[in-house]
C-alpha cells in the first residue's frame, strides 16, 4: 500500500472542522487535504465520519468514530479496502458524560434546568435527591467506553459490575458476568449503562424482557448505538413507570424525530449523539491516523484495524 494522498472527508465537520485535522497532520510525509464526495477516488486513504460507496476505490479508510456499524464490511473486504476505527479514545469523554447523567439524576440538575426555563423557583420533593456512593451500576460492554465509565463512576463511589462475552474479570469492576447472564446482571442495580458495539448479536439486546428484568426505580443509560435498544419497548417501560428514567445519547433514528415521546419525558435526558465530543477530538483521532501512517512506512500491521 503506497500512500501519497490522504483525504479528510467533509463529513467529519459534524464533529470538528476538517481543516483542524488537515493542519494537525500537515507534517506527515503525504499530501493531506480536505475533500468532498468528488475528491474521494483521487485519494489513497480517506478519514471520514460517513460511509460513501466511492471509498471502495481507495486503499484505506479511517473512521473517526469507534462504531463502524454503518460500514459494509463484506464490500470493503471484497474491494481490498482496509478499514480502521477510532476506538480507544473515548474513555474519559464518555465516562464524564455518563457521570454527568448520573449526577443529574441524583442531584436533580435536569429538574432545575427545566424549572429555570419557566422562571420557576421549585425545590425537589424531600426524598427525590440522593448521593451516588454505594449505589450500584451495571456496565454492559467492558471495552474502551465501559472501562472509562467504570473509572469515572468508580471515582464517585459507585459500585460497578460489568457484562462481557467471556465473563472474565476486568480491572475497575467488582463483578463481571458473561453475557448469557445479562438479565441477572441488570436485575438488582440502580443504573444500567450500555457500551457495546452494534452487531447482529447486540441488535435489540435491550428489549421488553430486559426492561422487565430491571428494577422499577432504575435508570437506563445508552451511549452505544440506538439499535442496541428496542426503542418502542423502552418508551413503553418509561410510560408504565417500570423504570425511573433514562439518559440517551443515541437513537434508532437520528436526529431523534420531533414527535418522539422521549423528548417530553421529565425523567429522560436526551443528548444529540455527542457523548464523546471534546475540543481535542481532532487531535485524538489524528494521533491514530498518524500512528497508522508510521506503521505503513515500517511495514507493521494497522492499529485498530476492523477490516
Ligand atoms: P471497544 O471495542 O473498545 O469495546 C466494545 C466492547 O464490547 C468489547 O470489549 C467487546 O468485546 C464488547 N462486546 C461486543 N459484543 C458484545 C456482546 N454481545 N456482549 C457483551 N460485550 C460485547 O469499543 P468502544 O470504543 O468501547 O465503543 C463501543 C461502542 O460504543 C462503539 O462501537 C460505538 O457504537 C459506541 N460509541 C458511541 C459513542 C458516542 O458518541 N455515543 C462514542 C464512542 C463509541
Amino acid at each position: 500500500l503506497e500512500l501519497e494522498r490522504l483525504g479528510i472527508h467533509e463529513s467529519v465537520a459534524q464533529v470538528f472542522p476538517p481543516a483542524e485535522l488537515a493542519d494537525y497532520l500537515a507534517d506527515l510525509p503525504v499530501a493531506v487535504s480536505v475533500i468532498g464526495d468528488d475528491g474521494i477516488t483521487a485519494c489513497d486513504a480517506v478519514v471520514t465520519l460517513e460511509y460513501r460507496e466511492a471509498v471502495l476505490e481507495v486503499d484505506w479508510v479511517h473512521s473517526i468514530q469507534a462504531g463502524v456499524d454503518r460500514f459494509p464490511f463484506d464490500a470493503l473486504e471484497d474491494a481490498g479496502v482496509v478499514l480502521t476505527n477510532s476506538t480507544g479514545i473515548h474513555d474519559r469523554t464518555v465516562g464524564e458524560t455518563v457521570a454527568g447523567y448520573l449526577l443529574s439524576f441524583s442531584r436533580r440538575l435536569h429538574d432545575h434546568v427545566a424549572n429555570q426555563q419557566e422562571r420557576r423557583w421549585e425545590r425537589p420533593e424531600w426524598d427525590a435527591a440522593f448521593t451516588l456512593p454505594g449505589s450500584t451500576a451495571c456496565v454492559v460492554g467492558t471495552g474502551t467506553l465501559g472501562t472509562g465509565v467504570a473509572e469515572t463512576l468508580g471515582g464517585l463511589g459507585v459500585d460497578l459490575r460489568g457484562v462481557r462475552r467471556s465473563g472474565d474479570p476486568v480491572p475497575g469492576f467488582g463483578e463481571v458476568y458473561a453475557n448469557d447472564r445479562l438479565l441477572e446482571a441488570i436485575a438488582d442495580v440502580e443504573f444500567v449503562i450500555v457500551t457495546v458495539p452494534l452487531t447482529d448479536e447486540t441488535h435489540h439486546l435491550f428489549d421488553a424482557a430486559a426492561f422487565e428484568a430491571m428494577r422499577d426505580d432504575a435508570y437506563f443509560v445508552n451511549v452505544a448505538r440506538g439499535s442496541v435498544v428496542d426503542e418502542p419497548a423502552l418508551i413503553d417501560a418509561l410510560e408504565a413507570d417500570a423504570l425511573a428514567g433514562a439518559a440517551l445519547d443515541v437513537f434508532e433514528e437520528e436526529p431523534l424525530p420531533e414527535d418522539s415521546p422521549l423528548w417530553g419525558m421529565d425523567e429522560v435526558i436526551v443528548s444529540p449523539h455527542c457523548a464523546a465530543y471534546t475540543r481535542d477530538y481532532f487531535r485524538d483521532t489524528g494521533d491514530i491516523v498518524r500512528e497508522n501512517v508510521d506503521r505503513l512506512e515500517t511495514g507493521e500491521e494497522f492499529h485498530n484495524r476492523v477490516v
